[in-house]
């Protein structure tokens, strides 16, 4: 077989073994027996034994908590060669002063240096490289062993596999330990997509970060983006010679792993505080989440001198930053309605100083919690904030007024006066089921105009009020509408505003389908799902027509939005809205965008007939940009194209929710 026969079989193979992995633990519907899922690893090893240099080091034969019979994979537990230590923490500058009185007591008055580092708010694991390649990674475990997790860690695009050829000074023995966490606004997103989906968002992203680490597929955990800070070793052997935590770093860098770029070489145990208080204010404006400062002995030779305890190393420490809490007392209960009519309480708080910022109002959350909580007006309670998440409610600490009723859910809108219901018992939201609900439309009116939908600029919160106040808008379509005297009779609005504005508004007619579904604002359909449903369905007629099945099936999209658009959808005045966008002119279409042209991997059903180019022509022109033709339509397809008088295959597209293109969109597809 030639080196490019089998280098081509060896692609297929690993991603078709991916894929039955995906199916196998993801989604708990595997597609083949046991038995036919090894021929195909054992295919793979047998292909890759005789091509060593072909081996990927992430190929699936590589896997190392291999697939067991149950259909449970455990993580095979590794010893660490040297112990994983953790640190004592100290909570004050008085602390911190004390412990460096402890290790004067070993160094006398021998001048001595600090590097200090962000303690990174997330999980450690351990990475061992031998010859610069990526041979194993572990969680910490009880620090003497842990779990193997190396094919999770090898998603973390920052983490070299293998280290590059023009790196100098590769060790023989390198393991480096670090620490893995999620940037904040990954965690928002992820755990907004997790509500959309109605999974129970994580707590912090520290929580995420550990969760993701123990999933049991490398490509959900891909999803997850995580990220890691090197900043110490166990072993290095080889290399480049360090003799401080200063090099060791910089060396670190120079191989290519990402080490934290505020570390800071101190002289002193006074420049060491200050750099304490100084990043215990700024921690609020990084990416990530910090709790607190590493201060380590920069001499490895004084490091040595110090030692180690039963538990943690004497020549670091770690400085917590003060929690982010504080306690209030809750002067009211407010209940906001959001733009699906979705109430939420929220507590008014006597101002406190919490981590720098004074709060006066904290998240309830739904009534679910507010009961759970047992919150009354007058109660003091504690609340904590955490990166630039809304501050919530952590507990009530004193009771105020302990004969009084706790907070219950609202008879009625408080915006509207509108019946309220509770929408469904698995979810817990209450909503105003007032259609013509003001707050519900000038919610509605807001989001369909903001930057992640149609994005209209001008569109702000004082305008929206203005023209509903003026009766000139009473759905979403009428935006189309407005006319420019109306505009003119708005405050502030001149001749320039006016034409801004009417501009902004006919050029998100334009704007791609997934936009527009996005601010529909159908319940529970997020950017990520409308993106989905907007890329299987291409335009707005397919969407409305779609069935339950052919939802459900789509990636992004659970059952609870798919029920929601369903639902939506069928509403006739949901379609008679849709009418009135379309009569306005917006062109509610998704563009089929598929970048330079690349149709790697994906695979193609043909049926009808094509009238401007010949089938074969146009199987060929898939083939050369790297797609599959299939026969038949089959859960795996990714497009069927449909000419005319197409045949059962399209009817079977339909059924397994296949994207379906006609003949002028598969060639915009190709550039043809
Ligand atoms: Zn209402």
């Amino acid at each position: 077989m030639s080196k490019d026969q089998a280098r081509k079989d060896i692609q297929r193979l690993t991603a078709e073994i991916r894929r039955h992995n995906d199916l196998y633990y993801n989604q708990q519907q595997p597609s083949i027996s046991d038995a036919e899922y090894d021929r195909l690893l054992e295919k793979l090893r047998q292909l890759e034994d005789e091509h060593p240099d072909l081996r990927a080091v992430d190929s699936p034969t590589q896997k190392v908590g291999a697939r067991v019979k149950d259909g449970r994979k455990a993580f095979r537990t590794v010893r660490h060669d040297v112990k994983m230590l953790s640190l004592d923490n100290t909570y004050s500058m008085e602390e911190v002063r004390a412990w460096y009185k402890r290790i004067r007591k070993t160094l006398g008055d021998r001048g001595v240096e600090f590097v200090v580092e962000l303690k990174i708010d997330g999980v450690s694991a351990a990475f061992r490289y031998e010859r610069g390649k990526f041979m194993l990674g572990a969680t910490r475990g009880d620090g003497e062993s842990g779990e193997d997790i190396t094919e999770n860690l090898m998603t973390i695009p920052e983490i070299p596999v293998e280290m590059k050829a023009g790196v100098k000074d590769v060790p023989d023995l390198l393991d480096v330990r670090g620490e893995v966490y999620i940037p904040r606004e990954r965690f928002d997103a992820l755990n907004k997509s997790r509500l959309e989906k109605g999974e129970e968002p994580f707590a912090n992203p520290r929580n995420a970060a550990s969760g993701s680490l123990k999933l049991l597929d490398r490509d959900a955990v891909s999803k997850r983006a995580l990220k890691v800070f090197i900043h110490s070793f166990g072993a290095l052997q080889g290399g480049r010679a360090v003799h401080d935590q200063g090099q060791f770093l910089s060396y670190m860098k120079d191989l290519g792993f990402p080490v934290n770029s505020s570390a800071r070489l101190c002289k002193s145990i006074e420049e060491v505080i200050a750099f304490c208080e100084e990043h215990q204010l700024k921690r609020e404006n990084l990416a990530y989440d910090v709790d607190g400062v590493v201060i380590k002995v920069n001499s490895f030779s004084q490091q040595e001198e110090l030692g180690l305890t039963q538990k943690s190393p004497r020549w670091a420490v770690a400085y917590k930053f003060p929690a982010q809490q504080a306690t209030t007392e809750v002067v009211r209960i407010d209940v906001q309605v959001g733009r699906t009519g979705v109430l939420t309480p929220v507590a008014k708080l006597q101002p406190v100083e919490c981590g720098g910022v004074t709060i006066s109002s904290a998240t309830l959350h739904n009534f679910d919690q507010v009961k759970k909580l047992g919150i009354r007006v007058g109660d003091r309670v504690l609340i904590e904030r955490a990166g630039d998440v809304i501050p919530k409610v952590v507990k009530v600490v004193e009771s105020g007024n302990p004969s009084s009723t706790v907070f219950s859910v609202p008879q009625r809108c408080p915006e509207c006066g509108g019946k309220v219901m509770r929408e469904n018992l698995e979810l817990v939201a209450y909503r105003c089921i007032n259609p013509s609900c003001p707050k519900q439309l000038e919610q509605g009116v807001l989001h369909f105009a903001s930057r992640l939908a149609m994005d209209i600029e001008g569109m702000g919160e004082a305008v929206v009020r203005q023209i509903l106040a003026k009766g000139m808008i009473k759905d979403l379509a009428d935006i189309y509408s407005l006319k420019k005297k109306d505009v003119l009779g708005l405050e502030l609005f001149k001749d320039k505003k006016t034409d801004n504005l009417l501009l902004a508004i006919e050029n998100s007619k334009s704007r791609p389908l997934s936009k527009f579904l996005f601010g529909l604002g159908v319940a529970h359909i997020g950017e990520k799902a409308s993106l989905s449903l907007a890329q299987r369905f291409k335009n707005i007629d397919r969407l409305m027509d779609s069935s339950l099945d052919e939802l459900i099936v789509i990636d992004d999209v659970g059952h609870v939005m798919a029920h929601s658009v369903n639902e939506f959808f069928k509403q006739r005045s949901a379609r008679l809205l849709i009418e009135k966008f379309r009569r306005a002119g917006l062109s509610m279409v998704e563009p089929i965008e598929i970048v330079g042209g690349e149709l790697q991997g994906k695979k193609f059903v043909f049926t009808g007939v094509l009238s401007g180019i010949p089938r074969k022509q146009a199987e060929a022109l898939v083939m050369r940009k790297g797609g599959e033709i299939m026969s038949s339509v089959s859960k795996n397809t990714d497009f069927v194209v449909a000419g005319e008088n197409p045949g059962s295959k399209h009817e079977q597209a339909r059924a397994l929710g296949i994207m379906i293109i006609n003949e002028q969109e598969f060639r915009e597809m190709v550039h043809d």
